[in-house]
């Protein structure tokens, strides 16, 4: 269902310090069902592919370390409006500029280790959660 479904990842930051309760407790206060999840380990081309599009960034680098550093929780969410409405409930990607009660300005530590992945549009949606999960036809 295009439209209703977006994708997840609480990074290695906010599981390695217990927070991945907390903060599946607010995505689903916020109204997302949990459709798909999985705790695993990103290798070094696996971050690098899924983080692909910023390959030329500075940042580059830096963040493939970090999504590499330790476990993450991958999920599919479903909801109405999801891609737009997670991206409101995880706040800006810099947690200095994220509004207030925003997952970021609540548990991310810096704007590389930012607590967790919201997807930015239906398509990504999509081609991420097929990085993790087989998506088929009701998603
Ligand atoms: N990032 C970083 N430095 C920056 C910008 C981004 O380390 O200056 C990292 C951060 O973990 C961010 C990810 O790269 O979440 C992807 O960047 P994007 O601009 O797509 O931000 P997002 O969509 O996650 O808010
Ligand atoms: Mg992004």
């Amino acid at each position: 269902m295009k439209g209703n479904i977006t994708f997840t990842m609480i990074k290695p930051d906010a599981v390695a310090d217990g927070n991945t309760g907390a903060i599946l407790s607010r995505i689903e206060g916020a109204g997302f069902r949990i459709v798909a999840m999985k705790k695993t380990q990103l290798s070094k081309s696996d971050a690098e592919k899924f983080y692909g599009i910023h390959r030329e960034r500075p940042f580059f680098r830096e963040l493939v370390e970090y999504m590499t550093s330790g476990p993450i929780v991958a999920a599919i969410l479903e909801k109405e409006n999801a891609v737009e409405d997670f991206r409101k409930l995880i706040g800006a990607t810099d947690p200095t500029k994220a509004e207030e009660g925003t997952i970021r300005k609540l548990f991310a530590k810096s704007i590389s280790a930012n607590a967790i992945h919201g997807s930015d549009s239906d398509e990504n949606a999509y081609i991420e959660g097929n990085f993790f999960f087989s998506m088929r036809e009701r998603f």
